[in-house]
């Protein structure tokens, strides 16, 4: 297995790219303005999903600045981490209904978890200790998510959803929780 890793490209390139996003946000202030929104987000939503860069939760759902709590992580998985967010994003600040978005051509799609972790060693000289997250069937493995937040105890799982979003329409599309 052969992984990605851009060793010969410079600093500097990533210097670059970070300094133009600087220069974006002096754009960006001058438009937002000044505005306090409530620490609470006013759709009472925390959205589990995956990092993608294709994936616009703004745009795809509507939402505006203050409404939701997005928690991002390589293929939207329900790790001790994204757990951790939630626990505090319905204990302290509100929320109550929790959307999961996974979605169609992720990264982790193609790829067989111990087959993936044994190129990382390889690579890096041992073993992570924890889960990639490697995945064939995106609807099993929204409903596993699913299913892990409803049974975690640090978790209110009574209004929790799965969906797999078209990253090339733009579509999301509900995964029912029976494996049907
Ligand atoms: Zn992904």
């Amino acid at each position: 297995m052969h992984l990605r890793v851009e060793r010969s490209e410079s600093p500097y390139t990533g210097r670059v790219i970070i300094n133009e996003l600087l220069a974006n946000n002096r754009a960006y202030v001058a438009r937002h303005g000044h505005q306090v929104l409530p620490t609470e987000p006013q759709r009472h939503l925390a959205v589990l999903t995956c990092m993608d860069s294709r994936l616009d939760l703004f745009g795809t759902l509507g939402l505006e600045l203050g409404e939701a709590h997005l928690i991002r992580n390589a293929g939207g998985l329900a790790t001790d981490d994204a757990v951790r967010s939630l626990l505090l994003s319905q204990r302290l600040l509100g929320t109550r209904a929790i959307m999961v978005i996974h979605h169609t051509r992720c990264g982790l799609e193609s790829f067989v978890e111990e087959e993936l972790a044994d190129a990382i060693t390889a690579d890096i000289g041992f073993r992570p200790p924890f889960r990639l997250g490697a995945y064939r069937d995106v609807d099993a493995d929204v409903r596993e998510t699913v299913a892990a937040l409803r049974s975690s105890p640090f978790v209110d799982g009574t209004d929790v959803r799965g969906f797999v979003f078209d990253v090339d329409d733009g579509s999301l599309r509900e995964v029912t929780p029976a494996s049907s």
